[in-house]
């Protein structure tokens, strides 16, 4: 039963991956439909800020009030507690049943349904429906989270264990979370919301295998996750996949992206983050799509920028499990739990330092409003897949302007940038190597109070 749909672009998954990019290309005019059914499982996630603020800007307004918050992140880690900052509790799938009405009420096609297969054809992708219909379209969209990338995940993590998750009724019904490292390998993140609570643990295989048989022994046996959790009863617990790897981004007329593209691991608490990025970096990529006809740098853009967030989350969760690691050798050896996770993906540090003597200017695709388009950009060793604006000020410019020593150019430029040029100021100055920005440029700019950078543009 063959249906085409009158789409440029199907979606396969409303999870917040396929639902930004909907809305993004919606946005841009093109025709989008998105398939999708709501998730089954009822987890509870924590989203900071930034992606509360991404959602609103996408106008996924309902799936933004389904945050609850702002709440203390309250961390325990290596004997360490800290609240670095704010997070929100989404109530999942409520959250994902109002990401498809955000769309629905955007004018947006939404067909609520189980996807048998995906598949690109030659000239079109086909997508199957459980009723038997099979829709059509140019280009398709492989969104199904980390069900659509079973099998075609590289570079895995050796170490990767589903997590366990246990969920009962809470006695006290303010809503609150924590994360905390586990004594000896393993850690938790447990939150509280509309009188349920949820805990979700990260342990080995053997710790997993032995605290399922009985789990009411294994939590009475933790002492700081019984604290939380308190006397409630264990009304459910089961295992969600977390097998962290990246995929290929492009088969033939399918793309893919969120966690069908990069699966992170649920300790850095961004994938709802890296999937609405994910998004922001795909939907210029498929709308240049239809005026290019070379696919290969915009495949290239694509793949490169999950990469980098790839390899970036990775090395961000390897340096926990390192603190973690070093805080138990103090006082014995650290679990092989933390050790197993030290050396992963490698030992490159978080982030590159950024001499000026490595900053370069070169020629390179950038997100240019709706479309990806050829700029100047700024090559760090940290930014290789380079900067093109901060602020909204195109920074290759100044740092030529800088290169050169010509400051009448750096400030002509500062002047020129009008308010956006404090948050340029502000963002050269993290740079501790690099030579100070002319002065009084920023006076003559007549800036007195500070915009927010909103970073680079790739
Ligand atoms: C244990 C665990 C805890 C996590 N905790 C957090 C957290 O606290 N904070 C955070 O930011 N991230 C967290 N994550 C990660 C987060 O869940 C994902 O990164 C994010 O949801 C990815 O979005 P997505 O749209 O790519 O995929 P998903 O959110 O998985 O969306 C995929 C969509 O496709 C649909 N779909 C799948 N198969 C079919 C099919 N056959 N037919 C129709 N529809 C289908 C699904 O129902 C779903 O709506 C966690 C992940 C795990 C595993």
């Amino acid at each position: 039963m063959r249906q085409d749909v009158d789409s440029e672009i199907v979606i396969a998954g409303g999870g917040p991956a396929g639902a930004a990019l909907a809305m993004l290309l919606h946005r841009a005019g093109r025709r989008v439909t998105l398939v999708g059914r709501v998730r089954y499982y009822r987890a509870i996630e924590g989203i900071a800020r930034r992606s509360l603020q991404a959602l609103h800007s996408l106008g996924l307004h309902r799936a933004a009030a389904c945050a609850v918050g702002p709440l203390p992140r309250r961390v325990i880690w290596g004997g360490e507690i800290r609240a670095p900052n704010a997070e929100w509790l989404l109530p999942r799938p409520a959250f994902d049943a109002a990401l498809l009405e955000d769309l629905h009420e955007a004018g947006i096609p939404v067909i609520k349904a189980r996807i048998t297969f995906l598949e690109s054809l030659k000239s079109d992708v086909r997508l199957g429906l459980a009723d038997g219909r099979i829709l059509t379209a140019s280009w398709g969209v492989e969104a199904r989270g980390r069900a659509g990338a079973r099998r075609q995940f590289r570079d895995a993590a050796p170490w990767s264990t589903p997590a366990w998750i246990l969920r009962g009724e809470a006695a006290d019904s303010a809503p609150a979370s924590a994360a905390l490292s586990l004594p000896g390998g393993g850690w938790a993140w447990w939150s509280r919301l509309k009188g349920q609570q949820y805990l979700q643990l990260a342990l080995t295989e053997a710790s997993l295998c032995q605290a399922r048989c009985d789990p009411d022994a294994w939590l009475a046996a933790q002492p700081d996750l019984t604290q939380l959790w308190g006397q409630a009863k264990i009304r459910h617990h089961y295992q969600r996949p977390s097998l962290l790897g990246r995929t290929r981004v492009r088969e033939g007329r399918l793309w893919r992206l969120g966690d069908a593209a990069m699966a992170i691991d649920p300790l850095s608490g961004q994938g709802i983050f890296n999937a609405l990025s994910s998004a922001h970096g795909l939907a210029p990529v498929l709308n240049s799509l239809f005026e290019e006809t070379r696919i290969a740098p915009l495949e290239r853009f694509h793949q490169r920028r999950q990469d980098a967030q790839y390899w970036r989350f990775a090395r961000a969760g390897r340096d926990f499990y390192r603190q973690a690691a070093y805080q138990e050798s103090i006082d014995t050896d650290p679990a092989p739990y933390w050790t197993a996770r030290c050396h992963w993906p490698d030992h490159q540090p978080l982030h590159l330092p950024e001499p000026w003597a490595r900053v370069q200017v070169g020629r390179g695709l950038a997100i240019i409003g709706t479309r990806l388009a050829e700029r100047e950009l700024v090559f760090t060793p940290d930014q290789p897949l380079g900067i093109q604006a901060v602020a909204g000020i195109p920074l290759a410019p100044l740092v030529k302007a800088m290169q050169e020593g010509d400051h009448d150019a750096v400030r002509a430029l500062l002047v020129a940038a009008g308010p956006a040029a404090m948050a340029v100021a502000r963002w050269w100055a993290d740079h501790p190597d690099w030579p100070t920005l002319p002065e009084p440029a920023l006076h003559s700019s007549g800036v007195t109070t500070p915009s927010p950078v909103d970073s680079a543009s790739q």
